[in-house]
């Protein structure tokens, strides 16, 4: 936790210009700033308030349930990664792990979709929960330090989200699939905004492959090495975002 992120119902006065605001915190962020930071009662802090400023926060009260807090704002955010993902609905433990990186890198939409090697049980997970999603989330974030949720959209049927929600979503937009099967290597540092398509641990089959490059998609792979999703993510998001 590199940022200590507080959402409204943390705030009892918010800030206001110069005059600091002030916050309550308990349960897992008060556990991490007692244990990892051993933070004491002075002690500064980064902070940031969800989809808003950052800033420092002064630690005011320390108790075993409770620290009160002190804060200032007026730093932004980072700027976001303008990369949409797509990604092939992953197996739960991966997909925890890959909510967490996307937040982390900056993704700000991502698209959970089907695809025929997606297993169908994988969308019946707890971790799809809306609350489950935004906890993940909420690590990457604090992680990276950033303030902006992302959006996450569950698209349980590929060839609707395909044809009738993808062309609009991606107008504009540079396409890739990452796909190992092709002689075209991904782009470096893409200066416009990309939406990217990636697939499942068994990869795509021809069928989504055609369809996505008919609807403006092109191929790049990233080498003959076949990494697993949650290496891949990192991999191209870091490759393509500038
Ligand atoms: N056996 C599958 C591999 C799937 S790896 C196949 O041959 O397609 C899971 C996903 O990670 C792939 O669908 C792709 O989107 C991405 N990926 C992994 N390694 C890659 C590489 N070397 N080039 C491009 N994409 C890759």
């Amino acid at each position: 936790m590199n940022l200590l992120l507080l959402e409204q119902n943390d705030i009892v006065e918010p800030a206001d210009g110069d005059v600091p605001g002030r916050a309550i915190i308990r349960g897992r962020r008060l556990k991490h700033v007692q244990d990892v930071h051993k933070a004491a009662v002075g002690d500064t802090l980064r902070m940031g308030v969800l989809e808003g400023e950052m800033g420092t926060a002064t630690i005011i009260r320390l108790e075993a349930d409770v620290l009160e807090l002190e804060y200032t704002l007026g730093i932004q955010p980072p700027e976001p990664l303008n990369i949409t993902v797509l990604l092939a609905m992953p197996r739960p433990k991966m997909l925890k792990r890959t909510f967490q990186t996307l937040a982390a890198m900056g993704v700000k939409r991502i698209v959970l979709m089907n695809t025929y090697r997606v297993e169908k049980s994988y969308w019946q997970t707890p971790w799809l929960k809306p609350e489950a999603i935004r906890e993940q989330l909420i690590l990457g974030l604090e992680q990276a330090r950033d303030t902006v949720m992302p959006e996450v959209i569950l698209e349980k049927r590929f060839k609707p989200f395909v044809e009738d929600r993808l062309p609009a979503m991606s107008e504009g937009m540079r396409k890739l699939v990452a796909h190992p099967i092709t002689d075209i290597e991904c782009p470096r540092q893409v200066a416009e905004p990309v939406v990217l398509a990636i697939g499942p641990e068994g990869g795509f089959i021809p069928y989504e492959v055609e369809r996505l490059v008919e609807y403006g998609f092109e191929c790049v792979h990233l080498g003959q090495r076949i990494l697993r999703v949650e290496t891949a993510v990192p991999v191209l998001l870091s490759r393509l975002g500038c």
